[in-house]
Order: structure tokens, then C-alpha cells, then sequence
């Protein structure tokens, strides 16, 4: 089998391995670097990649794409503010997404990404000597399913056969994993370039399971380069009255002393930012300079409002795996940021513990990849992967109540069957709407898909048996089945990658749930009332219409309550009214089976008193 690579496809550098004798193992590029910038330029037709694209940078800031990841998979409504503050042209594209505009030519973030790609993969190629084909893709755990998707296509672009796509921070445990032999609970804090992700993950006899994960898709390095870029400019605004962020070229020049600031801080207290020339004065025309010292210690002041992002995700990791600090046995650090001394140290107060370091966090993400692609190709055994999904997911049934199969952070694959029926007599199809999310009411979660389930003989309400099965296997796609036990009919439908919702996404439908919980309790409690109503109803009308040889008069008390349970459905009456009727036609029911007895009836077989809930508009849980 052809050999496959692990590639970390970062949003500032890029890393590619390989499986060499057992071992995973860094790829040189052909300038002779382990990491290969995320950077793509364009100039006077020609095009440049990895480290000398980044050079030239400064002196073509229009034609150099950097930080593309984050504009992968995305809309343009999704990223403008990033656009905005981008020193090249990002515009919208006719389909809603984003296109880069270098030299009067339209690119997409695929594209660029296939370029990084390319040059990894031929660099990789010329080193091992045979062509690489096959590779294993990381992304940040909460890309959704558009982002992965534009991910994998980056990788067809490329001409590369994408294995699989697998979560960076997972990938991360993947490349640590194998050297441990107990079980141990691991936090991998990984603070790259563009995105924070937090992950804890239970590892252990070459299993690994993701508990939960968390994190921040706008945290990165790159948000320290800015922090320190918008502070030089006020300062030198301050100073000479002109804003350097105007000018591009001075922009970019900006960016890359910020970053060589910041990394410089990790080793010393001290460094000073000089960038002569860097504008003119508008009135004397004279050449202006900027030179400025900066200590550690402002450096961690301006970071400040980042620094304490770092928290939430962590806390939420934590809680989400139902665990606290002291479970954790080990924490591992990924990701260039992390070297940032004053990230060090928030990790070890929040957690209790020196992270460890023996895994070079620039490195770690591609060597879990190509862990992981040699288990694809088979060269390394025994390790299963387990995710976890991020959202409860479930469907829709009657009263548009939201009704859970699977909840949130289960580990997959999952499988579940729930029982289902109808609300309708002689209903001959149900809708199956699939949603996730943690609202009780559907109106408020994501809808994932719908399909229909048709060809019912007519039966009676309630008499259906629906089984519904939410099957979620080692990729994150769910497969959803509705079969009618009775005939066997059966429709399904398949959604890519649930489990990979974007952590906004995620963070705002808890946060939305939690908000509205009482909200959504009410509402609840309120379908539940008139379904039950509603079935009683439809129960008590087969019993009086199904009873023969008994009398008008014992059927009309049934008939009118019957008649008003009917009317107060339709004309959403309140909760208390509702209950009430219920209760009144319960009483009539049995008052008429008592009396229907009495005139020589068989006891019914169908006792008044609706349990279910029911699927969608028309479709309830079975007992
Ligand atoms: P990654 O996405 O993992 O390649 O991380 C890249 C980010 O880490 C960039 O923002 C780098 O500037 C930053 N970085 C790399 N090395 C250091 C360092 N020694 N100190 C601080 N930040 C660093």
C-alpha cells in the first residue's frame, strides 16, 4: 500500500509525517524546515509558497495570503470582521462565501489552502523518494461540517486522497498516546495561530476517547501579533499624528515586528520593535521611524483581554467531562502560543500541575495525523478512535417539541432506537425532522434534515410502531432510519459530520437552552397538555363510534366532552383548560364504559388516557 502522510494543516504553519519504522516522524521541507508558513503570494504572475512567500511579505501585502484558515468553509457574513482588518483584499463571492483578490484574479480559500498543500506534499515526495498520495488532515475540533468538507476539498485540489479529516487536539493525544500504557485522563490545550481548542480525552491501552471538547475559534497568536500592532499604533499616532494602519505596507510590517516581539518575549523580559521608515510626515514629508521597547510584563498587560479568554474553555472542557482539576493526569501543550510564558502559567494555576512539554507542540498535531494514517493503511493496530457528539440530537413530534435520542456529549459511534407512533387516525406517512441542539421546544434547535416516511396502511392513531434509529458512526455522520415495525417500510437519510458543529454554534445553542429554559419548559408542558388531550379525544371517539347496542343517551355526555376537548384543540386554549377537559373526559369515558357494560358491551379494548407523545406535526413516542 501506497505510504500515507499526516498533515497539520495550521492556520500560521503547517507540519507533514510520516510512519518511519514504527515511528512517526517530521518531514523536511525543501528549505530545509520542520514547519512550512501557511502563506501564499502572488507576484507579477508568479506564485510563491511556505517561507519565501512570508518574506516578501512586507513589500507585497496585497498579493500575500496569510491565515487563510480562517476563511475555509466559511460565508462572508461569517468573517467580515476578519476581512475587514486583513491587509489583503477579501471580498464576497457570487455564491455568499469568500474570495481573495490578488492581482485582478479571484482565488477561494480551498484553492489557497491546495497550494499549501501541494507544496508540502511535493516537498515531502522528493524527500521520501516516491510520490505521496494518501494523506490524514487535521482541523480544529470545532470546524463544522462546511469547513471540513472545504478542508477535504483543499486536499482533492491538491490531487491527494484524503483519508479521513480528524480533530487536531485528538491527533495531538494520538502522537502522545503512544508511548503511555496506562489509562490516564489528558487535557490537550492546544492555542495556535488562529484558534484555541481545549480537549479532554481519556487515553489508555490504545484506546482514546474524546470526553468533551471546547474552545474559542477567534484566540490565537495572531490575535497577540494584533494586540501589539493596535498599541504601536496608537502610539505612534499619538506621537506623529498617522495612523499606520492605513497604510498597508506599513501594516504588514507592523504584523511581522508584533510577532517577532512576542516570540521574543517567551525567551527574554525585553526587546525593542524598530521599524525605520516606516511613514512619512504629512506636512514636512520627512521620513518618520517607530523604535519602541516593550517589557514582558506590558506585553502581558496588552494581552490582557486574550489572556482571559483562555478560562471559559477550559472550565467548560472540565465540566462538560464531569470532571475537575484533580482528574486530570496530564496536561499537554500544542500549538506555538503556548510557549508564551504567561499562557504557561494561567494553564498550570487553573489546572494544578506543570503542563507537559515533552511533546513539541509545533509538531504534535502532524504526528498524531500520521499515527493516524498509518492506522487507515494499516501499519499501525490497535487503536480506535472515539469522538464525542457536541449536541444533543433528536426529532421533532407533535406540538413541535424537540425530543431527544442521543444526548449531548455521547461518545460514537452511538447507536439508538426509540418507538414512535401516530396522532392521526388513518395517517399514511409521518415527516421525520431531525434537529440538534438543547432546546425542548424544535422551533429552537438546528434542523439537520427531514424526511417522510410514506405508505402506511390507514390505521388507527397510536396503533403504528415507528422505529426510529439514530446511528452515528466513527466519522461523525448520522444516519437516520424510520421503520414502520408492522409492514416494514422504511425511508432514511444520511447527515455529514454531526459532531462537528463550529464551537460558536455550539456555545450559543447551550447558552440559548440555559436561557430559556423556563421559557421552554412552559411551552413543553403546554403541547404535552394538548396532546394528551388530543388522543384522548380521538381514543374516546373509537370507543363510542366502535360501541353497538348502546344507547344515545349514554354516548352523548362522551360526545360533548368529546366536542369541547375538540374545540379547545383547535382553538389553543390554555394549559389549566386543557387539563381540565382531560380530566372531565376521563371521567365521561369511564362513566360510559361503565354504563355500556351494563347495556351487554364487552370492556373495550382501548382504555382512554393517551401516554405518548407524538413524531412532528403528526408522530408521537410510543409507550
Ligand atoms: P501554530 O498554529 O501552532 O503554528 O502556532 C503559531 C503561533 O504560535 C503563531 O502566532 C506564532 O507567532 C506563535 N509562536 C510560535 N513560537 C512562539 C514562541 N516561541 N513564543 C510565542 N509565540 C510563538
Amino acid at each position: 500500500m501506497a505510504k500515507a502522510v499526516g498533515i497539520d494543516l495550521g492556520t500560521t504553519n503547517s507540519v507533514i509525517a510520516i510512519m518511519e519504522a514504527g515511528e512517526p516522524t517530521v518531514l523536511v521541507n525543501n528549505e530545509g524546515n520542520r514547519t512550512t508558513p501557511s502563506v501564499v503570494a502572488f507576484k507579477d504572475s508568479n506564485r510563491l509558497v511556505g517561507q519565501v512567500a512570508k518574506r516578501q511579505a512586507v513589500l507585497n501585502p496585497k498579493g500575500t495570503l496569510f491565515e487563510v484558515k480562517r476563511y475555509i468553509g466559511r460565508t462572508w457574513d461569517e468573517v467580515k470582521t476578519e476581512a475587514e482588518r486583513s491587509p489583503y483584499e477579501v471580498v464576497r463571492g457570487q455564491d455568499g462565501g469568500v474570495r481573495f483578490v490578488v492581482e485582478g484574479k479571484q482565488y477561494t480559500p480551498e484553492e489557497i489552502s491546495a497550494l499549501i498543500l501541494q507544496k508540502l506534499v511535493e516537498d515531502a515526495s522528493r524527500q521520501l523518494g516516491e510520490k505521496v498520495t494518501k494523506a490524514v488532515i487535521t482541523v480544529p475540533a470545532y470546524f463544522n461540517n462546511s469547513q471540513r468538507e472545504a478542508t477535504q476539498n483543499a486536499g482533492k485540489i491538491a490531487g491527494l486522497e484524503v483519508l479521513r479529516i480528524i480533530n487536531e487536539p485528538t491527533a495531538a493525544a494520538l502522537a502522545y498516546g503512544l508511548e503511555k500504557k496506562g489509562n490516564e485522563t489528558v487535557l490537550v490545550f492546544d492555542l495556535g495561530g488562529g484558534t484555541f481548542d481545549v480537549s479532554v480525552l481519556e487515553v489508555g491501552d490504545g484506546v482514546f476517547e474524546v470526553r468533551s471538547t471546547s474552545g474559542d475559534t477567534h484566540l490565537g497568536g495572531s490575535d497577540m501579533d494584533y494586540a501589539l500592532v493596535n498599541w504601536l499604533a496608537e502610539e505612534f499616532k499619538k506621537e506623529y499624528g498617522v495612523d499606520l494602519r492605513k497604510d498597508r505596507q506599513a501594516l504588514q510590517r507592523l504584523l511581522e515586528s508584533s510577532e517577532k516581539a512576542k516570540v521574543e518575549l517567551s525567551n527574554v523580559v525585553e526587546t525593542t520593535i524598530s521599524l525605520p521608515f516606516i511613514a512619512m510626515d504629512p506636512d514636512s514629508k520627512a521620513p518618520l521611524h517607530l523604535e519602541k521597547k516593550l517589557t514582558r510584563s506590558k506585553f502581558e498587560e496588552l494581552i490582557d483581554p486574550l489572556l482571559r479568554r483562555i478560562r471559559g474553555p477550559v472550565e467548560q472542557a472540565l465540566k462538560d467531562a464531569k470532571l475537575s482539576k484533580s482528574d486530570i493526569h496530564e496536561v499537554i501543550l500544542v500549538g506555538g502560543a503556548t510557549r508564551v510564558p504567561a499562557v504557561k502559567r494561567i494553564v498550570k494555576e487553573m489546572l494544578g500541575q506543570e503542563p507537559n512539554e515533552s511533546v513539541n507542540p509545533d509538531e504534535v498535531v502532524a504526528l498524531g495525523a500520521a499515527v493516524q494514517a498509518g492506522v487507515l493503511t494499516g501499519e499501525v493496530e490497535d487503536i480506535v478512535l472515539l469522538d464525542v457528539t457536541p449536541l444533543s440530537l433528536g426529532v421533532e413530534t407533535k406540538g413541535g417539541v424537540f425530543t431527544k435520542l442521543i444526548e449531548r456529549n455521547t461518545t460514537v459511534p452511538v447507536r439508538k432506537t426509540e418507538t414512535f407512533t401516530t396522532a392521526e387516525n388513518n395517517q399514511t406517512g409521518v415527516e421525520v425532522h431531525v434537529l440538534q441542539g438543547e432546546r425542548t421546544m424544535a422551533s429552537g434547535n438546528k434542523s439537520l434534515g427531514r424526511f417522510k416516511l410514506e405508505g402506511l396502511p390507514p390505521m388507527p392513531a397510536g396503533m403504528p410502531q415507528i422505529e426510529i434509529t439514530y446511528d452515528i458512526d466513527a466519522n461523525g455522520i448520522l444516519h437516520v432510519t424510520a421503520k414502520e415495525k408492522s409492514t416494514g417500510k422504511a425511508a432514511s437519510i444520511t447527515i455529514q459530520n454531526t459532531t462537528t458543529l463550529s464551537e460558536d454554534e455550539v456555545e450559543r445553542m447551550v447558552k440559548d437552552a440555559k436561557a430559556h429554559a423556563e421559557e421552554d419548559r412552559r411551552e413543553r408542558e403546554y403541547a404535552e397538555a394538548k396532546n394528551n388531550l388530543d388522543s384522548l379525544r380521538l381514543q374516546a371517539k373509537k370507543l363510542v363510534d366502535e360501541a353497538t347496542g348502546v344507547n344515545d343517551e349514554t354516548k352523548r355526555p362522551v360526545l360533548k366532552a368529546i366536542d369541547e376537548a375538540e374545540a379547545a384543540v383547535n382553538s389553543n386554549a390554555a394549559k389549566e383548560r386543557l387539563e381540565e377537559l382531560a380530566r372531565a373526559l376521563n371521567e365521561k369515558v369511564a362513566a360510559f364504559q361503565q354504563a355500556a357494560q351494563q347495556q351487554g358491551q364487552p370492556q373495550a379494548e382501548t382504555q382512554a388516557g393517551a401516554k405518548d407523545d407524538v413524531i412532528d406535526a403528526d408522530f408521537k413516542p410510543a409507550n
